[in-house]
């Protein structure tokens, strides 16, 4: 399904990234409250990843009656670029406060910091996001190809979130496949990889095998999400250095 992905309680803040078709039904069906959101998040101006963004602005802003949350977007999704965009209209921006990111980019939103990263994809000015806090990185490539700097955008990702589309070395353009994202891992080294955004092929092809063989040739743990799948991020808490471990 389209809905994206609903990163919870970080720094106090929820933050809907992604909110393809569906985002609001599956936001309730998988029991997340849509009224609750600080933050929406859109990579780039296809309708999987942003079909829902101005319904979740509606609920984030309680029937754009309040000032609330803030609308974080490629220049595409915000302000629109070429053909692309812009996918949110005027009327869903006015009660939000309202960031167009461009990679290398910065918003700090409290003790969050969200970078928009480099993507090589269909709408040129589509970002990923690099989300830090507390000492903590979750990485989202979005829709990309891999491109040999690709790790250096996701460097030091605790969680690193990637759109794989297809199995094995069944290449796609301006997307991954496994072979490509087996690649990303080694090079990120995460604690946590997960491949998502899954293509009919991957689907029909056991995503789960393509991730064990990933997580065996890598040495990385590497997951294929599934609809409804929830994840500890604390799991993936970068180690803790104890007095204990500065002895001589
Ligand atoms: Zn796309």
């Amino acid at each position: 399904m389209t809905g994206g992905i609903r990163i919870d309680g970080i720094d106090g803040k929820n933050i809907h990234l992604d909110p393809g078709p569906g985002a609001l039904v599956r936001s309730y069906q998988f029991g997340l409250n849509p009224l609750k959101l600080d933050a929406v998040l859109v990579s780039h101006c296809h309708t999987d990843h942003y079909g829902d963004a101005e319904v979740l602005i509606e609920a984030m802003t309680r029937g754009m009656s309040r000032k609330r949350g803030v609308v974080i977007g490629s220049q595409s999704v915000i302000n629109g670029y070429k053909q692309w965009g812009p996918c949110i209209s005027n009327y869903h921006l006015i009660k939000s406060q309202i960031v167009s990111l461009l990679p290398g980019e910065s918003f700090k939103m409290g003790n969050v910091q969200i970078t928009g990263t480099k993507t090589i994809h269909g709408d040129p000015r589509a970002v990923g996001f690099k989300i830090n806090w507390d000492g903590f990185t979750l990485a989202y490539t979005s829709d990309t190809a891999y491109f040999a700097g690709l790790h250096r955008e996701h460097a030091g990702a605790d969680v690193l979130i990637s759109s794989v589309i297809r199995p094995g070395g069944d290449k796609i353009r301006g997307h991954m496949c496994a072979e490509e994202f087996q690649k990303l891992v080694e090079e990120v080294s995460p604690r946590l990889a997960v491949m998502t955004h899954l293509g009919m092929k991957m689907i029909t092809n056991q995503p789960d095998l393509e991730a064990k063989k990933i997580s065996e040739n890598t040495g990385i743990k590497t997951i294929a999400a599934r609809d409804g799948l929830k994840l500890d991020l604390d799991q993936y808490q970068p180690k803790q250095q104890t007095l204990d471990e500065f002895k001589f």
